[in-house]
């Protein structure tokens, strides 16, 4: 059998927390089967890193930045392979250069494209643990590329779906996958199964968990995940694509808290307006949302929507410098904002959750800005205080603590 295990920084920040993996890895290889670990950067390394970064030049090239970054990850990966050889088990570590992890050319965000497995395949072979650093690739111009903040998930799954692995298990500081963040809702419990769907909303809402592309990837290739505590043995969560057991209405709250609002009033009622103010967005990179667009009064309308937290001001930027073309009156961005999700495969033949839900913050006195729905979702965007008592009051009115 061969085992994808992916560790996260938590799981390996000091020398205990790294012998610990080792061991955890040793063991799964002498059962005789085949390990291709996946690891993080140590600890909150890759921040420190980014604030030397910014501390020597607050406007780095993302080439550099990238090259930078990948040292995090190359540190764990060589540690990990000398505590596995001071254990008396043969292992060797592997940059993404070494692998050979083909990506997308843009530094910072990059996509894996191509993963040669020979090199790892022909290590396995010889009987070693392959170690890999998580989150990196190379790009066309033979530079270090990284995949987006937690893209480890993502290299772990990747690998698994490339080597058609038996098993991918992602170990991290929390026991599986909960109804709600326990550190928000304390009535949270933790879910033995989800499927992808509700995974991915659950990831791309701030669930915090898996990054949201690993899921992705894993549902295009059917790799069945499974997320567990690296410092307990605890069952986790398995991520997969039909969940057997009674299928609950609803899966999970989600609180995501970077989200901002940009407003851009009194734009001209015509056809094109949404076309050239969201063209401009996308040429810019950046991520929309949630979208809303006003009725149409006195040839005008105006238009809202919901952006990540790190890109307002740019998202912002973009607009005014284009206000020519755009033809608006003015735009506003407000900041304090949230998305809070209630998120279950099940409200799919389950009329009234969004009504529920609606039902239940009208109780709580909390006002709705924004609504958006998808077949397992309903979203609304709130005040940011008022984030916490409005995720406990929906895990509470669906049930989610029994
Ligand atoms: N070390 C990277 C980060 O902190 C990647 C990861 O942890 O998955 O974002
Ligand atoms: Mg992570």
């Amino acid at each position: 059998m061969l085992v994808v295990k992916k560790f996260g920084g938590t799981s390996v920040a000091n020398k205990e927390r790294i012998y610990n993996v080792a061991r955890r890895c040793i063991e799964e290889y002498q059962k005789g089967n085949d390990v291709v670990v996946v690891l993080s950067a140590m600890g909150k390394l890759t921040d420190e890193l980014i604030e030397m970064a910014m501390d020597i030049n607050p406007n780095p090239s993302k080439r550099e930045l990238d090259m930078l970054l990948t040292t995090g990850e190359q540190t764990s990966v060589s540690l990990m392979s000398m505590a596995m050889a001071a254990l008396g088990v043969p292992s060797i570590s592997l940059n993404a250069f070494q692998v050979a992890m083909h990506t997308t050319s843009n530094y910072g965000n990059a996509r894996l494209k191509r993963i040669d497995t020979e090199r790892i395949k022909h290590e396995l072979e010889s009987r070693k643990i392959v170690i890999v650093t998580g989150f990196q690739g190379i790009n066309k111009y033979d530079d270090y590329t990284t995949l987006g903040r937690g893209g480890s998930d993502t290299t772990a799954v990747a690998l698994a779906a490339a080597l058609r692995a038996d098993k991918c298990e992602i170990y991290t500081d929390v026991d599986g996958v909960y109804t709600a963040d326990p550190r928000i809702v304390k009535t949270a419990k933790k879910l033995n199964e989800i499927t992808y769907d509700e995974m991915l909303d659950l990831a791309t809402l701030g669930a915090g968990v898996l990054h949201n592309r690993s899921v992705e990837m894993a549902k295009k290739y059917g790799v069945a995940l499974v997320v567990r505590s690296s410092l307990t043995n605890e069952e986790g969560t398995i991520v997969k694509e039909d969940v057997k057991v009674e299928r609950m209405l609803v899966s999970g709250v989600a609180v995501d808290k970077s989200a901002e609002r940009i407003s851009v009033i009194g734009l001209a009622d015509k056809p094109g307006t949404a076309f050239r103010l969201f063209d401009a967005l996308a040429k810019a990179n950046i991520n929309v949302d949630m979208i809303l667009q006003s009725v149409g009064r006195d040839n005008t309308k105006d238009i809202s929507f919901t952006v990540d937290g790190n890109c307002g001001d740019e998202a912002l930027k973009v607009i005014e410098d284009n206000k020519a073309r755009l033809n608006y009156q003015n735009v506003e961005i407000e900041k304090n904002v949230c998305k809070v999700s209630v998120v279950g495969a099940g409200m799919m033949s389950n009329p009234g959750v969004a009504a529920k839900m609606f039902e239940c913050l009208y109780n709580e006195h909390i006002n709705i800005k924004m609504i958006s729905t998808s077949e397992i979702r309903v979203t609304v965007l709130i005040d940011v205080n008022e984030a916490e008592r409005a995720a406990n009051a929906i895990h509470d009115i669906f049930g989610l603590a029994e």
